[in-house]
């Protein structure tokens, strides 16, 4: 993953800085946490003041993890997250592949002069830092800390905390190992990492049976309310109005997941979720098998991704919205049948 000569590279760089950030992407999930965090936790033990800085908000299913003091939000505490990004001699940009994913944070990374290196999994990357490495086919950026660590730091790094992180990043990227996730090395990774007295079975449960009452209602809502299934194009969606959100005491995190839950009926081969928020509609794609949803959100949504996970925005409204992306599928449909 890392070349000998771009590890060296970066260990050099690691060795005369005394201030490292860490960003990562907006709307964060468990792969941008959880990697950020351990790359944190692991520059920490080597004497290096690493701070992650996290665009907006912190999901609640991921508070509890080891290392969680070392973020800075800044959505919410700005003058903070802007000092870390100044100070910084280095910085690591992980898990997106275009300082527009940054909310805001791409106008000052932009502006430091600081030294910096993207480790990332998304499909063409813009060149935005000194050093990319990017791996396309890998499940998460959990994995690739893991292996970057491994080579830049010769010495035992891993300890239970940088487990537990680099553990949730891979599991939660690979919807606890049910895509992105069929080749043997990830396994070996795991299996390193179940050395360092991983809790996988506690870590689980922490993610995933963390939901509020509300989140499970919303939930229920959708189902049974929301989710229209065309199974002509092996598609199914769900929308969630704004109204309907503060209906269900809709809090940051609440409907992850919920774009995955239609794969259950048979046939569904695409799925879309339509979150409406303050400005735009929040636009969420995934697939199974070969239909690019990366391709129908970068076409029509100005957004992009990976081939079976990734997002953009609407500007309309939510109906026009909803007709406009069912107008598409004739379109795609020669790509869905055959996915
Ligand atoms: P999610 O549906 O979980 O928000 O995003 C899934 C994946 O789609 C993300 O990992 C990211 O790669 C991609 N993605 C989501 N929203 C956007 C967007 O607005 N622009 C781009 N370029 N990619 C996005
Ligand atoms: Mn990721």
């Amino acid at each position: 993953m890392v070349e000998a000569g771009t590890a060296r590279t970066i260990k050099e760089w690691i060795s005369s800085s005394s201030r490292v950030a860490v960003l990562t992407h907006t709307n964060p999930d468990g792969d941008a946490i959880g990697s950020s965090l351990a790359l944190a936790l692991a520059l920490s033990q080597q004497g290096i003041d690493a701070q992650v800085i996290i665009p907006d908000g912190l999901p609640d299913f991921l508070r509890w993890l080891p290392g969680i003091e070392r973020s800075t939000t800044f959505a919410y505490k700005k003058e903070k997250a802007v000092e870390i990004i100044e100070g910084a001699d280095l910085i690591f940009c992980l898990d997106f592949n275009d300082p527009k994913r940054l909310g805001g944070v791409e106008e000052y990374l932009a502006k430091s002069t600081a030294r910096k290196v993207l480790i990332d999994h998304h499909q063409d990357p813009v060149q935005f830092t000194d050093i990319a490495i990017s791996d396309t086919w890998r499940g998460s950026v959990g994995e690739m800390i893991y292996l970057f660590l491994k080579e830049v730091f010769k010495h035992e790094i891993l300890n239970k905390e940088i487990a537990t992180c680099l553990y949730v990043a891979i599991m939660t990227d690979t919807g606890n190992f049910s895509y992105a996730s069929s080749y043997p090395e990830i396994f070996h990774v795991v299996g390193d990492l179940m050395k360092y007295d991983l809790e996988k079975d506690k870590i689980y449960s922490s993610v995933y049976d963390a939901f509020s009452e509300d989140r499970m209602r919303l939930q229920g809502y959708c189902m049974q309310e929301k989710m229209v299934i065309l199974p002509q194009y092996h598609t199914a969606y769900i929308s969630l109005t704004d109204e309907e959100l503060t209906r269900f005491n809709h809090r940051k995190g609440d409907t992850e997941g919920f774009v995955n839950i239609p794969f259950s009926v048979k046939g569904i081969r695409f799925t879309a979720l339509f979150v409406e928020k303050k400005d735009r509609i929040k636009v969420s794609f995934r697939s199974r098998g070969s239909f690019p949803v990366n391709r129908i959100a970068a076409e029509n949504y100005n957004g992009g991704g990976h081939i079976n996970a990734a997002g953009g925005d609407s500007f309309d409204s939510m109906e026009l919205t909803l007709s406009k992306f069912e107008s598409l599928l004739p379109e795609y449909s020669k790509w869905l049948k055959d996915a």
